[in-house]
């Protein structure tokens, strides 16, 4: 279950309790309610072919940018489990059962499908021992997919729960340089926008964590550019490598320095290009870089400090030069705002409560999601695992494992349903 809301961060200490909106009592009634409880058994009985949905979405490959077949893969596969399935101009697959609320408020239940690696062939996405799915994307967000696609069955057309109110989304644009594309418009443009009254974001493996704090994030590329030449007739020219290489050393070593800070910010230089080849001075050269805070204040300090940095160590290969300039110029490539869950949120009481109820122990933490959008936006929202375990995300490791998995699908289930007897009235 969640820890107390220190483990966020220690101020919150001070802040008072959430208001439950229901106890664990009426998680029990509700879970113990007929066609729930049914409903509730599906996973552990359906574990193989959810598993097989698992590897098969994660065969498609789907970078951010190109998703559009693994899209219209799970258009298809919510289309079979009979739900009417819309792809919006953003690129992502909404799915609405048939008779779905034209009006009113609705809760959406989306995981995102693009991936930072792709599997270059199907076979690179693999089983290995018993059931450790192995290759890229499948705990991120290859457990987020299955879950949607776990729900849709179990919710779907028969199922006699009510989901007049609920959305399915399979977004784009997640990780990169998507900049939260697909929810961005899902939550600001589409024609669901301002009718959302929860978006719970199923996004990686596990319980444990339950992302509430919305981690601020600004992208940029840093762009330099010289005279060029022969490295050895023209040596002594400004040179666009060395100019940017001290940037980024005085910008890692400047904040490294800065241990006292209250707020945890991060920095990492990504991408690096430049030059033509080894005996030529480089004309251009160009950097990537994302920087995160919690602190919306400190952030801006950081997006200061490049500038003044990058136009300091320019300025230090422009005085040493015999011959040229370098210039340089930043462009941002991203911005991800931040936000929070308000504690006295309904959604967090709900956590809390089916929480208590599965006796899943999880933390409060703070990530850059989807749900920076909706919570930048004042909407509730929270972002968690889709259960299983899972590691590696985002590197050519990345691992998963099914154990457990029902535990997470359940939880979802549960959320799930507290929230659609929410904006259908109440709970009783
Ligand atoms: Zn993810």
């Amino acid at each position: 279950m969640l820890g107390p809301l220190q483990s966020v961060r220690k101020r919150d200490a001070a802040q008072p309790a959430p208001v439950l909106p229901c106890g664990i009592e009426s998680v029990a009634k509700l879970a113990a309610g007929g066609k729930l409880a049914e409903a509730l058994k599906f996973f552990a009985r359906e574990r193989r072919w959810i598993d097989e949905q698992h590897l098969t979405v994660c065969r498609i490959a789907a970078p951010t940018f190109q998703e559009q077949a693994r899209a219209e893969w799970m258009a298809a596969q919510f289309a079979s489990l009979g739900w009417q399935v819309a792809t919006d101009r953003a690129g992502n697959v909404v799915a609405q059962a048939p008779g779905a609320a034209r009006s009113g408020p609705m809760v959406a239940l989306t995981a995102h499908l693009d991936t930072v690696l792709a599997p270059r062939t199907s076979g690179e996405i693999r089983v290995e021992g018993k059931d450790k799915f192995c290759g890229p994307g499948v705990a991120d967000n290859g457990a987020g997919l299955a879950a949607l696609l776990a729900l849709a069955k179990v919710l779907g057309p028969g199922s006699g729960i009510d989901v007049s109110r609920l959305v399915l989304v399979a977004n784009v644009g997640e990780e990169g340089e998507g900049n939260l594309s697909g929810m961005r418009y899902l939550c600001q443009n589409s024609a669901l926008s301002g009718r959302l009254h929860t978006v719970l974001v199923l996004d990686g493996p596990d319980t444990a964590h339950v992302t509430v704090l919305a981690l601020a994030c600004r992208r940029f590329e840093v762009m330099v550019n010289g005279p060029g030449g022969h490295s050895w007739s023209d040596h002594g020219a400004a040179n666009a490598v060395h100019a940017l290489a001290r940037a980024i050393t005085m910008f890692c070593d400047t904040r490294a320095d800065e241990q006292s800070r209250q707020w945890p910010c991060s920095w990492n230089f990504g991408v690096v290009e430049g030059g033509t080849t080894v005996n030529a001075i480089p004309a251009s050269a160009r950097v990537k870089v994302d920087l995160r805070s919690e602190s919306a204040s400190d952030l801006e300090e950081l997006v200061a400090s490049l500038g003044q940095v990058v136009e300091r160590a320019l300025l230090m290969e422009n005085e040493r030069a015999r011959l040229g300039r370098v210039t340089f110029r930043i462009r941002e490539i991203g911005s991800r705002p931040g936000g929070r869950l308000a504690e006295s949120s309904p959604l967090l009481g709900y956590v809390r409560a089916v929480d208590g109820e599965l006796c899943i122990r999880s933390v409060l933490d703070c990530a850059s999601t989807d749900a920076n959008i909706p919570l930048s936006m004042g909407l509730q929202s929270v972002s968690i695992g889709a259960g299983g375990q899972g590691g590696g995300a985002h590197t050519p490791g990345e691992w998963y494992s099914p154990e457990g998995r029902d535990l997470g699908l359940r939880r979802i289930l549960l959320l799930t349903a507290l929230l659609l007897a929410e904006v259908n009235g109440g709970l009783e």
